[in-house]
């Protein structure tokens, strides 16, 4: 017989409008979050095991770290607490997600491995507490575990879902390398200095935008509070957004805390020619086409 395993699939996601406030006394900012999951996934397995053991293949794996500090095994560690059982887990994590790439991959996985163990061990965890232990995990988590798009406030953990009608099409160009999101955030507050920060909120155009499921207004409406940080500690993105321009993209922002770029089109063909121009223009490592919104964390397959 194989070994009893569950296999949870999980997204990741863009920030089509990231406004961020000024710096809170504990750190962190306020922010009006505006996520959409995107067809790029990573996949999360649980197995049976003697102790919590991490394992990670696919582009980057190297730069993921295989020990506590692991998001998943964070994830795998709060819930067994939570039940009051051992964190005896295998986790492997198959990565397609851009490491440290500003899509949140981290966070998916820390919620896939959430659901994968909270199936494997049939801890049948209430849905509204499985989302409370992702927002202890961090802001993006919730996001990764509900997908689709919604409306993040707080520190983006916080989350309303949002309407939205038909697909929309993007590019992301991804880097060499990662930026650290709280490298960026610092960034942002630097440049900013001593000039008032207004109060993070969701533009009203881009809401309807996406409601009505429009993809020339949504790419007038976009916004990124931290594109200039990121462009400042990577000047070359703005080689990388140029040329996604050129190329006739409806839209091009940076991803979160970059530096992927992320670039809205009109459908599944100029998508998958921007994808080949970008590439053959060499300002970026790779061109991905696909698609959101997205659901989130899904388990695929469970043999427990
Ligand atoms: P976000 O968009 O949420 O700001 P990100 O996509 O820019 O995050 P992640 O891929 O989540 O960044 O990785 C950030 C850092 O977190 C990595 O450099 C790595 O050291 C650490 N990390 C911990 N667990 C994981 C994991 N499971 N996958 C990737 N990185 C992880």
């Amino acid at each position: 017989m194989p070994a009893p395993s569950v296999t949870v699939r999980v997204p990741a996601k863009v920030n089509v409008q990231l406004a961020v406030g000024g710096p809170r006394p504990d750190g962190f900012h306020d922010l009006a979050n505006v996520f959409l999951a995107v067809g790029m996934y990573d996949h999360v397995t649980a197995t049976p095991a003697d102790a919590l053991t991490i394992s990670c293949a696919g582009p980057g794996a190297e730069d993921v770290p295989l020990d506590a500090g692991n998001l998943a095994a964070r994830a795998a560690a709060l819930l067994a607490a939570r039940h009051g059982r051992r964190p005896d887990v295998h986790l492997h994590i198959d990565k397609d997600i851009p490491v440290a790439g500003g899509m949140a991959g981290g966070s998916a996985d820390a919620a896939a491995a959430l659901l994968a163990c909270d199936t494997l061990w049939g801890t049948a965890t209430p849905r509204d507490e499985l989302l409370a232990l992702c927002a202890e995990l961090g802001s993006d988590v919730p996001f990764s575990m509900v997908g689709g798009a919604a409306l993040g406030r707080g520190r983006g953990e916080r989350l309303t879902p949002l309407p939205v009608s038909g697909t929309f099409h993007w590019v992301f160009a991804l880097a060499d390398g990662g930026l650290s999101t709280p490298a960026v955030y610092r960034e942002c507050d630097r440049l900013r200095g001593d000039r008032p920060v207004p109060e993070p909120e969701a533009a009203p155009a881009l809401l309807a935008a996406l409601r009505d499921g429009d993809a020339a207004r949504l790419a007038t409406a976009v916004a990124n509070d931290l594109q200039p940080a990121a462009l400042s500690l990577r000047p070359a993105l703005a080689d990388t957004l140029a040329a996604g321009a050129l190329a006739g993209a409806l839209a091009g922002l940076v991803s979160g805390s970059g530096p992927t770029c992320a670039f809205l089109t009109d459908g599944a063909e100029s998508a998958a020619a921007l994808a080949a121009a970008l590439v053959a223009g060499g300002t970026c490592r790779a061109a991905r086409a696909t698609t959101g919104p997205v659901p989130g964390a899904t388990t695929l397959e469970s043999h427990a």
